[in-house]
């Protein structure tokens, strides 16, 4: 490398294992760190995500320099507008010749990034992304030829590539797949485990006061700030999900309760996202977990199946369709979102749970991401390009390349079938039998139409009959579609007028 080098690391690069800094030489290189606006303000991000974010970046700029890196860090008060900025700032204080960064997460900033050699007048050399466990590359190789990109099939090869839950060439216990027992409901069967919070340092409580003045209208509450900064503490978590969470995720994995927030699951996605964790140590430690007995097979390959399978697949399949993936909206599907998206003030009791969490802790679990939230969106024919801003802003593990798949391929099937065999549209009916949100509701999920009735009946209707002649070809929707259409005409009018009452009737729901 070149004695006079620049390192930029972004906020989501926070990892020992980067490319170009696991092979550097402290002497040789200057790492550039910047809270810049540009990437602060870009949608209204969650408070919890830029305090999480600007205090990790702070907190590995302390640890660069124990190990003796020079750090050029920028703060979010330096007022340094752009990523750019900053790198034209480090340039001129250390003479720089060549700037080295790990490419970046998001389509947006590798675009820019094209043009930063010229715009700079250096070196910039674009390293790729050793963090991940099937390469860009790896991915476009496993998706030639096919005619789908079914998630289970890349799983699998990834099983067998990493060697994880396997018994020679097959899987162990003999299925791949254990997720027909991961399906029940809460009914509050058991306790819920009291997660403990990481502890706050001086360094977290200066960025929380910094965020709250620099950005008092997002939304965050932060005074319910309780993640991990560092790798050490994000460790902590992982091993007491582990210990206390991993043996009962499985079975939970899709419940929805009213008494927590967390349930069993991991929260570990923003330590993954942001360099905290690696998500290959991550599943061997739930491997580890199984092989001492201390959780069933399909607890650990259901939450495998999430890192090694899931997590990986988003990112090929963003990388491989972007960036036309985030202008597809397959169902036309444009009508505005409720101001309540914003606030949480909605009469429906299990999306109010569900967005007030979200907006106040940056945190929502899968199934309320998807069968609360989204399956609402859809149903509602909700705007596809404001869903997935208000996803991108609102989580704290949310990056495009995460975020946009999830949100737009498989919450609002708006990339028509990339992603899923079928659109993930449920009515009231799923929703009580996952959780226990009914009960405090107003509405009722047995009922259809009528003022007491559970908005997602109608609208699920509604939604099947608007896009029937869509829907009809796809051979997963066979049985509901038929169903449909040998209703009597009357009931069928009945049931789709009010669901269109109920689209009239959004703002007030
Ligand atoms: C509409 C929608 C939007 C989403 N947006 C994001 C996002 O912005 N960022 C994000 O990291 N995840 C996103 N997800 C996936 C998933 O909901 C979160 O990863 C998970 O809820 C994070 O909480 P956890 O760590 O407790 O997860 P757990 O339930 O404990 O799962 C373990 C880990 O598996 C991984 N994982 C599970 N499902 C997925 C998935 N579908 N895609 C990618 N990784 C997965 C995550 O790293 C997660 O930490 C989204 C899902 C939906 C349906
Ligand atoms: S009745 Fe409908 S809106 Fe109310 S909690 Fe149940 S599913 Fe949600």
């Amino acid at each position: 490398m070149n004695p006079n080098s620049g390192i930029l690391i972004l906020g989501d690069q926070l990892s020992w294992h980067h490319p170009v800094l696991s092979g550097a030489d402290p002497a040789e290189v200057v790492i550039i760190l910047a809270e810049v606006a540009e990437e602060a303000t870009y949608v209204r991000h969650n408070r919890h995500k830029i305090a999480l974010i600007f205090s990790a970046m702070r907190h590995f700029a302390q640890a660069l320099e124990a190990r003796g890196f020079n750090v050029q860090y920028y703060r979010f008060n330096d007022d340094v507008p752009s990523l750019l900025g900053a790198c034209q700032r480090a340039r001129d204080t250390w003479s720089l010749a060549a700037l080295h960064v790990c490419e970046p997460g998001e389509y947006r900033l590798v675009e820019q990034m094209t043009s930063w050699e010229q715009a700079l007048g250096i070196t910039v050399t674009l390293h790729e992304d050793s963090r991940f466990l099937a390469s860009r590359a790896d991915f476009s190789h496993w998706a030639e030829g096919r005619k789908q990109l079914r998630m289970e099939y890349f799983y699998r090869d990834m099983r067998k590539r990493y060697r994880l839950l396997m018994e020679g060439d097959q899987p162990e216990g003999g299925k791949w797949n254990y997720d027909a027992d991961n399906r029940q409901g809460w009914r509050g069967q058991t306790d819920i485990p009291q997660r403990p919070n990481p502890v706050l340092d001086a360094v977290t409580q200066e960025v929380i006061a910094e965020v709250a003045v620099a950005f008092p209208d997002n939304p965050g509450d932060l005074a319910t700030f309780r993640w991990a900064v560092t790798a050490e503490d994000a460790e902590k978590e992982l091993a007491w999900f582990c210990e206390h969470a991993l043996p009962r995720f499985g079975t939970y994995q899709d419940a929805l309760a009213e008494a927590s927030p967390w349930l069993f699951h991991g929260l570990i996605s923003m330590y993954l996202n942001i360099g905290l964790l690696e998500p290959l140590s991550v599943c061997e430690r739930v491997e580890a977990a199984y092989r001492r007995g201390h959780c069933s097979l399909a607890a650990a390959e259901g939450f495998i199946r999430q890192v090694l399978g899931w997590r990986e697949y988003v990112r090929g399949l963003y990388w491989l369709h972007m960036p036309d993936y985030g202008k597809r909206n397959a169902l036309s599907a444009n009508r505005s979102l409720p101001d309540w998206f914003w606030t949480g003030e909605t009469q429906m009791r299990c999306l109010s749970r569900a967005l007030k969490q979200s907006l106040d802790l940056g945190y929502a679990h899968h199934i309320q991401r998807l069968m609360v939230i989204g399956n609402f969106a859809l149903l509602a024919g909700l705007d596809v390009e404001a869903v997935c801003d208000w996803y991108l802003a609102v989580y704290l593990d949310a990056f495009e390349w995460v975020e946009l798949p999830n949100t737009l391929g498989m919450a609002l099937f708006a990339d028509g079938g990339i992603m899923a065999s079928k659109p993930y549209a449920a009515s009231g009916k799923y929703i009580q039998k996952q959780g226990d949100h009914c009960r405090a509701c107003p509405y009722d999920p047995k009922q259809v139409t009528g003022d007491r009735a559970c908005p997602y009946n109608s609208l699920y209707w509604h939604f099947i009959d608007r896009h029937s002649d869509t829907l009809s070809q796809n051979p997963r929707m066979g049985l509901i579609m038929g169903g449909w259409k040998k209703r009597a005409a009357s009931d069928r009018d009945a049931v789709v007028h009010w669901g269109e009452q109920m689209l009239q009737r959004l703002a007030s729901l």
